[in-house]
């Protein structure tokens, strides 16, 4: 073997923390509830505890810090490097940059910390297992603005007695509360932190490997209301990887985003400010182009004419798309002008009308070719 096919070394640190903590989780955890026996309560508080430390991760470390899609009060902040230091998964400053080079880099097995390519274990745990990264564990020059965060270079600095401290201190004290040290340490202790690992690693893991790409084909992420269930939202990321920017992963209102949720909820506390969101005309578009896409590689034996009409339709269509996002902008806008200067808005109220038919139309329309076409595949 050369040099080069050597593995790097072991990190044994990381190796050990999730060995031990899985092993009790799977194992002693039932053995205490059979012989010993657990109160409901501790369910309850582990699911609390969980909840807490992982709405941490996905709306502070993810979405607040590396991808700064809104700005939240100190107050949020704080609360959310507390979280964060629970959920065991290194500084927010360190996560957001690997979070940040995962995005800049994804699938490329050189660059990107946890690329899907490079396999299911790796992606899911085995990146943090070996010093494949070494060289750049400690360059924090893509996270230069979060360096600026008080709260994010206060939790950096003290991250690992915050990290002992809450891990075995707040168990301690809930155990102390419930009647059962021994419960509180294996259940809101040991086996919330595995569930707060394992949910979160799923987003690396599974979300890159099951489910649908309706926006982007040109990475792996895929989009799963399934895993969206176990992740706080998170699991629209095909969604995710090319609206980055967006504080929304599942964009529907019917599509389960409890981060979405909860920020939105800060804003109207006046907690968060500045929510970003894509241009609805840009969404559509990328749908439509993957749409587009599918069926001119599926369907090899539609006759050319009719995928031409398709490709004709799709231009139409995105023409049409952005007069209606342009004008219900400016409707909107004028709505707001309205309230101040009793603008005069019927015109660009029925224009916004017709487009919106229009498009609905050619909707249609383009629902009935996609039908006609795939009955050629
Ligand atoms: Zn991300
Ligand atoms: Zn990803």
């Amino acid at each position: 073997m050369t040099e080069n096919n050597a593995k790097p070394p072991i990190i044994w640190l990381n190796t050990l923390v999730f060995l031990i903590t899985f092993v009790i989780a799977a194992v002693a955890v039932p053995w205490y509830a059979m012989a010993v026996g657990i109160d409901g309560s501790f369910w309850w508080v582990m699911f609390g505890t969980l909840c807490f430390a992982g709405i941490s991760i996905t709306a502070g470390y993810h979405r607040l810090w590396s991808h700064r899609t809104y700005n939240a009060h100190p107050v949020v902040r704080f609360i959310f490097a507390i979280g964060g230091a629970l959920a065991i998964q290194n500084s927010a400053l360190h996560w957001s940059s690997d979070h940040r080079v995962h995005h800049t880099h994804v699938d490329d097995n050189d660059r990107d910390p946890y690329s899907a390519k490079r396999g299911f274990w790796y992606s899911h745990i085995g990146w943090m297992l070996r010093e494949y990264d070494a060289s750049r564990y400690s360059d924090y020059n893509n996270v230069k603005d979060l360096q600026k965060d008080p709260i994010v270079m206060w939790q950096h600095r003290h991250y690992l007695s915050l990290t002992l401290l809450l891990n075995f201190g707040w168990p301690v004290v809930a155990g102390l509360m419930l009647g059962d040290v021994w419960a509180g340490l294996l259940v809101v202790g040991v086996l919330r932190l595995v569930l707060n690992h394992h949910t979160t690693f799923f987003i690396n893991s599974l979300a890159h490997v099951w489910g649908s790409q309706p926006y982007t084909d040109k990475n792996s992420a895929r989009d799963n209301g399934v895993l969206a269930f176990l992740t706080f939202g998170e699991g629209y990321h095909n969604y995710h990887h090319i609206f980055s920017a967006d504080y929304r992963n599942g964009i529907r209102w019917w599509q389960f985003d409890p981060t979405k949720w909860l920020i939105r909820a800060f804003s109207w506390l006046g907690l968060a400010s500045g929510l970003k969101r894509s241009s609805g005309y840009q969404v559509e578009k990328a749908k439509l182009q993957m749409q587009l896409q599918r069926l001119q590689m599926k369907a090899h034996k539609a006759p050319p004419t009719l995928l031409e009409k398709a490709q004709q339709h799709y231009d139409e269509m995105a023409v049409q798309l952005r007069s209606y996002y342009q004008a219900r902008k400016k409707l909107l806008d004028s709505k707001a002008q309205h309230l101040r200067e009793q603008v005069n808005m019927d015109a660009l109220k029925a224009q916004v009308e017709e487009l919106q038919r229009s498009v609905e139309q050619q909707k249609r329309h383009w629902r009935q070719l996609v039908t006609q076409i795939k009955q050629h595949a």
